[in-house]
C-alpha cells in the first residue's frame, strides 16, 4: 500500500465526471488499499478517487455504525455506486479533505439507500443515516465532479470553526476522562473526512472534519 497525493479542488480531475469501473482487477485493489491508507492518514470520513487524481466511480466511507475499535474496520468501499434511494433532510456542517480549512452547511438526505460493488465485483446494499448518509453523498458527489463548495448555503466564520474546534477538543478530553480509547465511535465527532461533518444532523454548529 501506498499514500497517494490528496488534489486540491483547483484541480481540474475534481471537475470531472468518473467513468464505470469495469475490470474487478489488481489494479481497482491496487488503487483501494492505496485509498485506503490515505484515507486513514489523513482521518477522513471518506475519500473518492478522483480526489487522488484517478477518475473510475470508486470511494470509500468510514460508516460509524459499524462497531469497531478502530476506523478501519469501518471502512466500506463502493465500486459504482448509485444512490437508490433518498429520504428525509439533514442540515450540518462539511467540509472536504481537497479543501482544508473550509467548511461549510449543507443539506443532505437523512437517509440514503445505496448499491454498489465490492472490489471482487460482487453487488450489494446498505442503508445509511446522519452523518454516514452524508459521506456516502459526498463521495458520490465527486464521482459526478461536485465539490461541496458548490452546494453549500453559507461558508462557516473564522470563529466558528474555531467553536468548532473547541468543541471537538473538549470531547476528546471527556473521551479521554471516561478512558475511551480511539477516535469516537458514534460519529459525533467525526475526524476529518473528505468529509468533515458536523453529525448534527439540524445545526449548523459543531462538529469536525471532513475530507
Ligand atoms: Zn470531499
Amino acid at each position: 500500500m501506498a499514500l497517494r497525493n490528496i488534489l486540491g479542488s483547483d484541480d481540474p480531475a475534481l471537475k470531472k465526471h468518473s467513468r464505470h469501473v469495469a475490470d474487478y482487477n489488481r489494479r481497482l485493489h491496487i488503487l483501494l488499499d492505496d485509498m485506503r491508507e490515505t484515507l486513514l492518514e489523513a482521518n477522513g470520513l471518506g475519500l473518492a478517487a478522483p480526489q487522488v487524481g484517478v477518475l473510475r466511480r470508486t470511494a470509500l466511507i468510514i460508516d460509524t455504525s459499524i462497531e469497531s475499535d478502530d476506523p478501519e474496520g469501518q471502512i466500506v468501499e463502493l465500486v459504482n455506486p448509485e444512490i437508490t434511494m433518498c429520504c428525509g433532510e439533514q442540515t450540518g456542517n462539511e467540509g472536504c479533505l481537497s479543501v482544508p480549512g473550509v467548511y461549510g452547511i449543507v443539506t443532505r438526505p437523512q437517509q440514503v439507500e445505496v448499491r454498489a460493488f465490492d472490489r471482487h465485483g460482487k453487488p450489494f446494499g446498505m442503508t445509511v443515516s446522519g452523518l454516514t448518509a452524508r459521506a456516502v453523498c459526498h463521495e458520490i458527489d465527486h464521482l459526478d465532479g461536485v465539490v461541496f463548495t458548490s452546494l453549500a448555503e453559507r461558508f462557516l466564520s473564522d470563529e466558528e470553526i474555531e467553536m468548532m474546534a473547541a468543541e471537538r477538543r473538549a470531547a476528546m478530553d471527556r473521551d479521554a476522562a471516561a478512558g475511551r480509547e480511539g477516535p469516537p465511535a458514534t460519529g459525533d465527532e467525526p475526524a476529518a473526512n473528505d468529509i468533515k461533518l458536523a453529525a448534527n444532523d439540524n445545526k449548523p454548529d459543531v462538529s469536525t472534519e471532513g475530507h
